[in-house]
């Protein structure tokens, strides 16, 4: 099927014409095109866009009226549930237990959640703070926000993007990753079907370095968020620089797990399993650093691969996959390109490591990994790696466990595992990530503010903190006085009295 990109409410091809391949990584087989959308294509939405913002009705309705928009479109991507979720799976590899049972309701749950938290915002309550004029503040939306998103949760990481702009009356161009363009489209759909104004949410495919560059620079847009890596938003940032835009980051992560010598020993491994494996490991947040007790570090890692050893790989179309096929062949040799460096830099390699060309010739694949060994300073313990493979590291004391897990120039998420409330608040509070679990790893609600420091960037995405990043505080004041001279104008001019 030949798609379209949505731009000021029509659905049209690419100015050139040109278009993309989208494919599927299990099998490699064509789930068609979208348009290859160029700079001037990028340029007409951001038009588009910015028309809708500066005349439009969307900025100009009441939150309630927003609000029946979105639950309006969280309803009809809840009639489309099982439909798009199979196009997620086909398109991204992910399984379809993750697409149906996970990021899809969630992503209907985010939509809904904004369309009532729209209509809480607040700002201060306006005074007389001169004594002669009174004080309004106003929270206003920013204009123009151009979304980049990453391909690991197509739709989820879009709507966590663009709802927050949306409710709170900005207009958004929503460019998706070239791999994983499918649902973004639909998304938009539903929002256009939902009775969004034309040109209030502009969705264009194209590639990142020209469509996404293009959105990070144009004078005419006002902020520019990305989730992705973090190399694309020291790049995004720059572009960003010359009109001195607003920049919200959601970038990469390398999420320690920290396992104190209390631990429930089962509870995280099964822990380790679900988090480290989440989404074929193509997560932000997954667990990729397994930092143990040394006292308990044989038997955990002994319990982790008997789990490892359960995981289904396959078809992730079957209810019962666990794992699929990463996103593309880019990124299944991008993987096994770290698991050399691993071996080479002298970790243990204990399973995995492979693709699985026997059983899936044309799948892009990667079975499961578990390195022990792992010193903090290897490559596999500091960069993202992005796929199936989990690092075991070891300590001694309190101090070091911290001081490992902080190693990072990552500050995403972490977990601490320990039956003791005191070792568990230290340490949270000690870990410089932006969400800490303890005893679990990974949950998050439409209401829990989601984002990094340090290399992962800033800002938040979910709950009603994202809201104040797409905002900004008016301040408006209004004379009381009556006066043509005021009591301050001598200081600029003239004398008082
Ligand atoms: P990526 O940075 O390669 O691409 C993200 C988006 O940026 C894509 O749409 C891409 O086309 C676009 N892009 C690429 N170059 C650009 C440029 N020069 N200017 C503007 N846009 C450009 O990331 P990815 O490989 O799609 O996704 C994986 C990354 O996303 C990982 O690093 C992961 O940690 C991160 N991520 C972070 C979070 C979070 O919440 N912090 C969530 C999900 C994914």
């Amino acid at each position: 099927m030949d798609r379209t990109m949505l731009i000021g409410g029509e659905w049209v091809a690419a100015s050139g014409e040109e278009t993309m391949a989208v494919t599927n990584p299990y099998d490699g087989s064509s789930l068609g095109t979208v348009p290859k959308g160029s700079r001037e294509d990028a340029r007409k939405a951001i038009d588009a866009a910015r028309e809708a913002f500066d005349k439009g009705p969307w900025p100009r309705l009441p939150p309630r009226a927003r609000g029946e928009v979105f639950l309006k479109a969280a309803a009809l991507l809840q009639q489309r549930l099982g439909e798009i979720a199979e196009l997620e799976t086909r398109n991204q590899g992910k399984t379809i237990k993750q697409a149906a049972d996970g990021d899809l309701p969630f992503s209907v749950d985010n939509i809904i959640f904004y369309a009532g938290a729209g209509r809480t915002l607040e700002a201060k309550s306006p005074g007389e703070f001169t004594g002669d004029g009174t004080t309004i503040f106003r929270r206003e939306p920013i204009g123009v926000v151009a979304s980049v998103t990453p391909w690991n949760y197509p739709i989820m990481m879009a709507v966590w993007k663009i709802a927050p702009a949306l409710i709170v009356g900005n207009t958004v161009v929503l460019k998706p990753a070239s791999y994983t363009p499918i649902t973004t489209l639909e998304l938009g759909r539903a929002f256009q079907d939902a009775g969004l104004p034309a040109g209030a949410l502009n969705v264009i495919t194209g590639p990142g370095g020209e469509v996404g560059d293009e959105l990070a620079r144009n004078p005419k847009v006002d902020m520019v968020g990305l989730t992705g890596d973090t190399v694309t938003g020291k790049k995004i940032m720059e572009a960003a620089s010359a009109t001195v835009k607003r920049v919200q980051l959601e970038l990469g992560g390398k999420a320690p797990f920290v396992v104190f010598e209390d631990a429930d020993l089962a509870a995280a491994v099964e822990g380790a399993v679900a988090a480290g494996f989440v989404n074929g490991g193509q997560d932000c947040t997954a667990a990729t650093r397994l930092i143990v007790h040394k006292s308990i570090h044989t038997k955990f890692v002994q319990q982790l691969l008997e789990r490892v050893r359960t995981i289904r790989i396959g078809d992730p179309m079957s209810r019962s996959t666990d794992l699929g096929p990463l996103v593309s062949l880019v990124q299944q040799k991008r993987v096994l390109e770290f698991v050399e460096k691993g071996k080479n830099e002298g970790a243990k390699l204990k399973i995995g490591g492979t693709d699985d060309k026997k059983k899936h010739p044309k799948g892009a694949f990667v079975v499961p990994t578990v390195f022990d060994s792992v010193a903090p300073d290897m490559t596999i313990a500091q960069q993202e790696i992005f796929g199936p493979v989990l690092d075991v590291l070891e300590f001694s004391t309190f101090d070091e466990a911290i001081e490992i897990a902080n190693g990072v120039v990552y500050g995403l998420a972490g977990s601490v595992w320990t039956k003791d409330v005191r070792t568990a608040i230290r340490a949270a509070h000690a870990l410089r990530f932006g969400d800490v679990w303890v005893n679990d790893h990974l949950p998050l609600g439409s209401e829990t503010p989601h984002g990094g420091i340090k290399q992962s960037g800033f800002g938040k995405d979910l709950g009603t903190d994202s809201l104040y990043d797409y905002t900004v505080v008016k301040n408006m004041y209004i004379d009381l006085t009556g006066l043509a001279r005021k009591g301050w104008h001598y200081i600029t001019f003239g004398d008082p009295g």
